[in-house]
C-alpha cells in the first residue's frame, strides 16, 4: 500500500477508536491536509481520488459523529475500489467508460494532443506544455487566463460567437456587413506605405460575382502565402475604402481545409497580451476535439434523461464548436444545469450535516409568550406570527435551526428576532446579534433594550444584560463586557464583525442572529456559529428574491417570509420626474424641511473618468448647499469617506443637525431615520429596481406621508417605463421579479452577493431551468444523500471540485 494511504487507513482507524471526535489528529483531521495532498500525489493516486479525500476531510469538522463514519467508511471503500487495494484480487471497476458521442467526433484519426492515454484519469490535469506549440513561455502567457491544464481549456467558454455560416455572393455584400465569402485569388500586391515605414498587402479575390480588396497592414508574408488561382474561405467585416468594398485583416483560410475560424459559428475566447485569438482557436479546439468525446460524464443517466440534457461530451463539443444554434442552445443549457445541480446538491448536503447535530431544545409555553407579546408597544402582523411560530418550533425541536427570515425593508423583522432572543436567553442561554455596520448595530441594541429589558422586577432582563460591541467600544468597557460575557452575565451580545473577533467567548452561545446577511460571507457566519456549539442560526435579509431563487440559493436554509407590513404604515408616494422637472421636487423638499422634516438626496456612483474623478454627490453638495437649500443645513455621505467618518455623518443626520443628506448609495442598509419623509434619487436610470426599493424603505419609517421622487438622467421612454414600477407598487417582491425578467440576477442581487462569479453558465433568470435541476438534485439526494453508490463516484468527485471553487460561498 502507498504510504499516502497507509496514513490514511491509520487515522481513520484511530478516528474511528475514538468514536469519530475529530480528535485522532491534533486540530482535526483537516490538518493532514496540509501535506497529504502532496504525498498521495507523489504516490501517484488519481487526482479525482485526492480531491474527494481533501473534500470529505475539509468537511470533516462540520459532520455529525454518525455522518463522519459514513464520510469515512463510505471514503475508504472507494479508495479500496479505485485503487484496486480490493484484496481477492478483484479487479478494480474499470472507469466507466466515456458515454458514446451521439456524432462521430470531428477528427479522431490525428494523434491526440496531450499524448496520454485517456485511461489515465489523471490526463485533464495535465499541464498545457504537453500540447505541441506551447512551451513555457506560452504557458505563463495562458496561466493569464486562468489556463493551466487541458481540462482548463475544456471549460475555458467562449465569450460570444461569430456566425459565419451565411455564405454570400460577393456582389451582394454590403457595407459594414460581417460575413464569410470564397473566392478565387486573382492578384497579391504589396507595397511600402508611411515612406517605407510599413507596409500593405493587398490580395484582390473574384467569386465570379464581383471583386472584394482584402488589406493587410504591415504582414508581408501574407503575400508569400497565396498564390494567384487559390481558392480560399475569408470571414471579416466589410468595409469601405475610396467608394470600395474592402476587409481588412480579415480571417483565410484555404479552402480545402477544416472550416474552423471560417464558414462556421465560431468561437470568440477572452484574450490577454500576447495572445492571438486564432491561435487560442486552434489550440482549445484541438483539445476539445480529442478530449470532449472521452471525458466521463458525472451526471447520472437518470438525471440525464429526467432533465433531456445532452451527454456531456457533446455539450462540451458544441459549446466550442457549435454545428448549429439549437446544439449551441441545447449545451449552454446543459452546462447551466451542471452548475445549479451541483450547487443544490452542496446545499442539500450542507443542510443534511446541519439537521444531523443535536441542538438545545428550548421550549417555552403559550402563557409566557402571550405575556411577551402583551408588553409589546404593538400587535405583531399575521406574518410575523407565523414567521414567530415557526422559530418557536425550531427552537424546541433538538436541532439547530437555520432559518433564513426574508421580509421587505420595513415589515418588522428586528423584533421577531428580538423574540427569538428571549426565548433562548429566559431559559439561561446567550444570543449574539450581528450587523454589517455600527449604526445598525447601535439601532439593535436600542431596539431589543427597549423590547427586552427594563429595571423592574417582571422585565425579562435586565439592561446591563444586552450589551453593544462595536470597534469603536472603549477599551475598559470591551474588557467589561467580555468578562461578563464569558461569565454569562451578559445575555444578549449585539455588534459588528467585532464579535467574531477574537477573544470574544461566549459562555454559552445558543442562538445567533445575523442581519442583512448578504453584506457578510460565509466565513463570517460561521466564524458567529463556531462560537457556540451547534447554535440555532436565524438570519435575515431585505433583499426580495423570488422564491425559486431562493429555494436554490439559499435551499440549505428553511425560508420564512414576511410579507405583510405593519398595519398603518402607508407606502412611499413614488413620482417618476423628468430632469426639467426637478425644480418642483426642491420645492416638495422645501416644503417638508419648513414642516421640520428632513430629506436624502442620493447621487449614482459614476464611473472616475467621467468628468471628474469624485463620486457625484461631491459636486452636487456643494451646489445644493449654496444655492438650493442655503437655508438649511446640508450633510454630505460617500464611499471614499472612512467608515467612522460615515458613521459620524449618519448619526449626526439622525439626530437632526443636518436637514438634507446627500449620498452615495452608502445609506442603503437598514437605518432608521424616522424623521426623514423624502427620499429624492438622482440618475435613477443607473440603480436595480430593487436597489431603488431598498433606498425608497429609507424614508416613511415613522408614520406619516413620505415621498419617493425618482429622477433620471434623460428623457427615455424604455427607461421610464421601467421606474414606472416603482411608482406602482411598494411591493419589493413584485419589483424583484420584474427586475429579475429585465435585467438579470447579477444586477438585481448586486455586486455584493458574492458567490455567483463562478456560475459561468447558468442565468439565474432561467426560472424553469433552475426549477429542474432543483428537482433533479432533490430526488438523487433523496435516494443516496452520500453519493456512496458505485454510479454516482465520479458525481461526488466533480461536486468537491465544484464546492472547491467557491461555490460554497453561496449562503
Ligand atoms: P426591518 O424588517 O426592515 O428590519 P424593522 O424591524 O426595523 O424593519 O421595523 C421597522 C419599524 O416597524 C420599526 O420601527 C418597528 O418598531 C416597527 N414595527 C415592527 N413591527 C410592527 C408591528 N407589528 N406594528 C407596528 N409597528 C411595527
Ligand atoms: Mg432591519
Amino acid at each position: 500500500m502507498q504510504p499516502s494511504l497507509e496514513k490514511l487507513r491509520k487515522f481513520f482507524r484511530l478516528e474511528a477508536e475514538r468514536g469519530y471526535s475529530n480528535d485522532a489528529i491534533i486540530g482535526g483531521l483537516a490538518k493532514m491536509l496540509d501535506y497529504w495532498e502532496d504525498e498521495a500525489r507523489a504516490d501517484g493516486l488519481p487526482e479525482t481520488l485526492i480531491a474527494a479525500v481533501a473534500a470529505r476531510l475539509r468537511d470533516y469538522e462540520r459532520l455529525s459523529p454518525k455522518s463522519r463514519k459514513e464520510a469515512l467508511t463510505g471514503l475508504w471503500q472507494r479508495i479500496k475500489r479505485e485503487t484496486g487495494l480490493d484484496e481477492a484480487g478483484s479487479v478494480p471497476p474499470t472507469r466507466s467508460s466515456a458515454p458514446r458521442p451521439r456524432k462521430a467526433p470531428r477528427r479522431t484519426s490525428h494523434q491526440h494532443p496531450g499524448g496520454l492515454s485517456p485511461d489515465q484519469p489523471a490526463a485533464l490535469d495535465a499541464p498545457l506544455t504537453v500540447l505541441p506549440g506551447i512551451g513555457p513561455r506560452n504557458a505563463k502567457r495562458l496561466e493569464a487566463l486562468g489556463l493551466r491544464t487541458l481540462g482548463d481549456m475544456l471549460y475555458y467558454f467562449p465569450r460570444r460567437y461569430d456566425d459565419y455560416t451565411q455564405l454570400k455572393p460577393i456582389k451582394d455584400l454590403w457595407y459594414g456587413e460581417q460575413v464569410t465569402v470564397i473566392g478565387q485569388v486573382r492578384d497579391i500586391i504589396t507595397r511600402p506605405i508611411r515612406g517605407g515605414k510599413a507596409s500593405l498587402t493587398e490580395i484582390i479575390i473574384h467569386d465570379g460575382t464581383a471583386a472584394l480588396r482584402l488589406s493587410f497592414f504591415n504582414q508581408p508574408w501574407m503575400a508569400n502565402r497565396y498564390t494567384v488561382h487559390d481558392a480560399i474561405v475569408v470571414s471579416g467585416k466589410v468595409e469601405q475604402y475610396l467608394g470600395r468594398l474592402v476587409m481588412n485583416n480579415p480571417d483565410i483560410e484555404p479552402v480545402e481545409t477544416r472550416h474552423l475560424h471560417t464558414h462556421r459559428i465560431v468561437p470568440v475566447y477572452p484574450l490577454t497580451a500576447n495572445v492571438s485569438q486564432k491561435w487560442l482557436r486552434e489550440k482549445i479546439a484541438s483539445v476539445v476535439q480529442f478530449w470532449a468525446p472521452r471525458v466521463s460524464d458525472p451526471v447520472p443517466e437518470s438525471v440525464r434523461q429526467g432533465a433531456a440534457l445532452p451527454p456531456l461530451s457533446e455539450a462540451l463539443l458544441q459549446i466550442h464548436l457549435p454545428d448549429s444554434h439549437e446544439s449551441l442552445q441545447a449545451a449552454r443549457r446543459r452546462l447551466a444545469f451542471d452548475e445549479i445541480f451541483y450547487l443544490q446538491l452542496g446545499v442539500l448536503r450542507q443542510k443534511q450535516d446541519w439537521q444531523s447535530a443535536a441542538a438545545a431544545a428550548f421550549a417555552v409555553d403559550d402563557d409566557w409568550l402571550a405575556a411577551r407579546l402583551d408588553s409589546l408597544p404593538f400587535t405583531l402582523t399575521g406574518a410575523q406570527q407565523r414567521v414567530l411560530d415557526e422559530i418557536r418550533a425550531d427552537l424546541s425541536a433538538g436541532r439547530p435551526m437555520n432559518r433564513l427570515i426574508q421580509g421587505d425593508v420595513g415589515s418588522g423583522k428586528t423584533v421577531v428576532a428580538a423574540l427569538a432572543a428571549a426565548i433562548v436567553t429566559t431559559q439561561g442561554a446567550q444570543a449574539a446579534v450581528m450587523a454589517p455596520t455600527a449604526i445598525l448595530a447601535e439601532q439593535h441594541y436600542e431596539n431589543f433594550t427597549r423590547l427586552l429589558a427594563g429595571e423592574s422586577a417582571e422585565a425579562l432582563l435586565h439592561p446591563r444584560e444586552i450589551r453593544l460591541l462595536v470597534g469603536s467600544t472603549p477599551a475598559a468597557e470591551r474588557r467589561e463586557t467580555l468578562a461578563a460575557l464569558e461569565q454569562g452575565e451578559v445575555k444578549i451580545l449585539i455588534g459588528t464583525h467585532a464579535l467574531i473577533e477574537e477573544p470574544v467567548r461566549f459562555q454559552n452561545l445558543q442562538l445567533a442572529v445575523i442581519d442583512e446577511q448578504h453584506r457578510f460571507g460565509v466565513a463570517q457566519r460561521a466564524a458567529l456559529r463556531q462560537k457556540g456549539v451547534h447554535p440555532h442560526l436565524l438570519v435575515m435579509t431585505a433583499t426580495p428574491i423570488p422564491r425559486s431563487l431562493a429555494l436554490t440559493l439559499y435551499g440549505d436554509l428553511d425560508l420564512s417570509i414576511i410579507d405583510e407590513m405593519p398595519a398603518g404604515r402607508q407606502p412611499v408616494k413614488t413620482y417618476v420626474l423628468t430632469p426639467a422637472e426637478r425644480e418642483r421636487a426642491y420645492t416638495l423638499i422645501r416644503g417638508q424641511l419648513a414642516a421640520g422634516r428632513q430629506a436624502f438626496i442620493v447621487y449614482p456612483l459614476i464611473e472616475e473618468s467621467e468628468k471628474s474623478n469624485l463620486p457625484a454627490a461631491v459636486e452636487a453638495h456643494k451646489r445644493l448647499q449654496a444655492e438650493v437649500f442655503p437655508n438649511y443645513k446640508v450633510g454630505l455621505l460617500h464611499g471614499r469617506m472612512k467608515a467612522d467618518e460615515k458613521e459620524a455623518v449618519m448619526q449626526q443626520f439622525r439626530d437632526g443637525e443636518f436637514q438634507v443628506l446627500v449620498s452615495t448609495t452608502v445609506i442603503e442598509v437598514g437605518v432608521d431615520v424616522p424623521n426623514a419623509t423624502v427620499m429624492l434619487i438622482e440618475g435613477a436610470n443607473r440603480f436595480g429596481l430593487a436597489q431603488l426599493h431598498q433606498l425608497r424603505g429609507r424614508v416613511g419609517r415613522g408614520g406619516g406621508e413620505a415621498y419617493c421622487l425618482l429622477i433620471p438622467e434623460h428623457e427615455n421612454a424604455a427607461e421610464n417605463e421601467r421606474l414606472q414600477a416603482m411608482a406602482e407598487t411598494n411591493d419589493g417582491f413584485l419589483l424583484a421579479e420584474y427586475d429579475l425578467k429585465q435585467r438579470g440576477p447579477g444586477e438585481f442581487l448586486g455586486t455584493r452577493q458574492a458567490g455567483f462569479s463562478t456560475l459561468r453558465m447558468a442565468n439565474l433568470s432561467d426560472v424553469a431551468l433552475i426549477e429542474v435541476a432543483r428537482q433533479q438534485a432533490e430526488s438523487l439526494f433523496a435516494t443516496d444523500p452520500g453519493l456512496q453508490r458505485p454510479e454516482h463516484q465520479a458525481l461526488a468527485a466533480t461536486l468537491g471540485r465544484f464546492w472547491r471553487q467557491g461555490q460554497g460561498d453561496i449562503s
